[in-house]
């Protein structure tokens, strides 16, 4: 008898799961998306019929990342492709009609906390101790880069770090994000706070250029430049279109036939047409970055894949190829395969101290006056903090997070 009733559970639990099944797979190398169309019989229309800037983002598809099916009574019901870390693209039927719509990725967005004392005059290897990754200790380095005596650190002086983590199926995933940190320096306190345009300033507002220690800087990719007609941005929503966008990338206008410079020294990867962005020259530079120029009218003799390349080497010419409206330069920052800001590592040619003024220095106090009970609290506190969870989800009731 009890033997019969287990039995039936099991049917039951496998007609269940037999009805709705969500699975995971990896894109794989040369799969192009109409070729991923015809694999699963979907409609080609739903790329032909997508506008320019949604075209564009389908180029983010890469080797190598996930995404998922749900199968309902064995027919594909929706799929779910991430081109960023904060939308995918889902590709659903409705009774017999195959829709695409970028979506936002939901996720549990949860603050953290680091806080060590030295116990060597290595900042970054004591925290790769405490964590087990390298990422913060590079993070700081380039948050603060060369504007902090980073060498004079000693036993005994203290890291803070305030941090947001994304949670999705109950796994971190993207990056950790620095919001607010502080590093101690012969007991003298170095604190950084993260804005909206991903910059770090101090409490005064003066900006942290960030930047590779070890590496060359970035420069700007179009010597010539009209104006930048597109900033960069995770996520967006179109409240004409009712539609989420999000553009991995900044747009330098330019004239037709304009030179296109590499904006580090670094190697070619690619050379050739990648669908929405027209003709792309693709650069891989150290510390895992790989740039991206695209639209290009053509591209300049000598440059292939494999060539290495010097900053400011002209690898190209400004065009519109690939669907882009006037003449422009797309230009993508990649670091580990995810797609950064440019513009916190490209830096106009000031010498002078940026520094905040007006509302942004408002906000940035506000920050200031926000976070300095929680330094003052875990100061207090002796013991090393390794990634402690506070109690608060910033985006639990919320489908999205109201951080940005
Ligand atoms: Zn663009």
């Amino acid at each position: 008898m009890r033997f019969k009733s287990l039995h039936l559970i099991v049917v039951l639990l496998l007609l269940l799961t037999q009805n709705s099944i969500a699975k995971e797979y990896k894109w794989s190398n040369k799969l192009t998306f109409l070729g991923f169309l015809k694999k699963y019989h979907i409609p080609k229309k739903i790329y032909y019929n997508m506008d320019r800037e949604d075209r564009e983002l389908i180029q983010e598809i890469h080797a190598g990342q996930s995404y998922s099916i749900l199968r309902k009574k064995g027919r594909i019901d929706t799929i779910n492709i991430p081109i960023s870390d904060e939308l995918m693209l889902q590709i659903k039927k409705n009774k017999k009609e195959w829709r695409a719509k970028y979506v936002p990725i939901p996720y549990k967005l949860i603050e953290k906390t680091i806080s060590i004392r030295l116990k060597s005059n290595d900042f970054k290897k004591d925290l790769y101790k405490a964590t087990k990754t390298w990422y913060y200790g590079k993070e700081l380095e380039e948050v603060y880069s060369k504007t902090i005596p980073f060498k004079k650190m000693k036993k005994g002086d203290r890291v803070i770090i305030f941090y947001t983590q994304k949670y999705r199926h109950k796994k971190a995933y993207s990056s950790p994000r620095i919001d607010a940190c502080m590093i101690e320096i012969n007991k003298k306190p170095f604190y950084g706070f993260r804005m909206e345009n991903d910059k770090y300033y101090d409490s005064l507002g003066k900006q942290y250029k960030r930047a590779y220690i070890y590496t060359s800087k970035f420069i700007r990719p179009i010597p010539n430049l009209k104006r930048i007609s597109s900033y960069f941005t995770q996520r967006r929503y179109h409240p004409i279109l009712h539609r989420y966008r999000a553009h991995l990338g900044i747009d330098y206008a330019a004239r037709y036939g304009s030179r296109i410079v590499a904006s580090s020294k670094g190697e070619v990867i690619f050379r050739g047409w990648r669908g929405g962005y027209g003709r792309v020259v693709k650069i891989r530079h150290k510390n895992n970055i790989v740039t991206i120029y695209a639209h290009m009218s053509r591209f300049a003799k000598g440059i292939n894949v494999g060539t290495h390349v010097s900053q400011g080497q002209t690898i190209g010419y400004v065009g519109s190829s690939g669907r882009s409206t006037g003449p422009h330069c797309h230009f993508g920052l990649y670091k580990n395969g995810r797609a950064v800001n440019p513009g916190i590592y490209v830096h106009k040619k000031v010498k002078k101290i940026i520094k905040l003024k007006g509302n942004e220095y408002k906000k940035l106090r506000k920050l200031v006056v926000h976070y300095r009970p929680q330094f003052k609290e875990v100061k207090n506190r002796k013991n090393s903090i390794v990634k402690e969870q506070s109690s608060r989800c910033l985006n639990c009731f919320k489908k999205l997070p109201k951080r940005d």
